[in-house]
């Protein structure tokens, strides 16, 4: 290789990655939590995770709370429709349901209200709470962007909007803007 192609391939090498990585198409309500994501988890965590990819498990995309210290989850607020129609609550990928706040007996002070646990194929295990309610139960395979219920405000809650956790099998809170598309 000349030198000049040489020049050529590591300039083209590094524009690559700097398009891997695309930071358009985030709305001004977004962006400041996306922004933050590099400093939510540890280079150890984002380093293993490189290249991981979920779905979305709503339409709405707006962050009300973003994973720091005391909040290893983000909260996704409702957007549309009225508080009486839930907006859908989709599985973030495929996998198994291994628990759901109907395994327990209802317990007044449940933080989490009606909330489902899904385990998936990729190893990464994600918790949906708050629901209004769900469709699935225990046991049961999903398929990603599969419906599993509607967003509501169950629990300690003071509006409808979904409380998205995300860990891996190691037990490690990991930050969802992370995996999740930007959009
Ligand atoms: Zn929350």
């Amino acid at each position: 290789m000349s030198k000049v192609q040489k020049i050529i391939a590591v300039t083209l090498f590094i524009f690559l990655i700097g398009c891997s990585k695309p930071i358009t198409n985030i709305t001004p309500e977004t962006k400041q939590d996306q922004d933050t994501v590099a400093m939510t988890m540890s280079a150890e965590l984002q380093a293993k995770y490189e290249g991981y990819q979920i779905s979305w498990p709503t339409e709405a995309t707006k962050i009300t709370q973003s994973f720091h210290a005391t909040h290893k989850a983000i909260d996704i607020a409702y957007e549309r429709g009225s508080e009486s129609e839930p907006a859908y609550i989709y599985s973030a990928f495929p996998g198994k349901v291994t628990k759901t706040s109907d395994d327990f007996p209802a317990k007044s002070d449940n933080p989490d209200g009606n909330y489902v646990v899904i385990e998936g194929e990729n190893g990464l295990i994600a918790k949906y709470s708050n629901l209004a309610s769900f469709t699935v139960k225990t046991g049961d395979e999903v398929i990603n962007r599969e419906l599993i219920g509607g967003m509501g405000t169950t629990g300690h809650s003071t509006g409808p909007h979904l409380h998205f956790e995300l860990t891996d099998k190691d037990g490690n809170a990991l930050d969802p803007l992370f995996f999740l598309p930007k959009r």
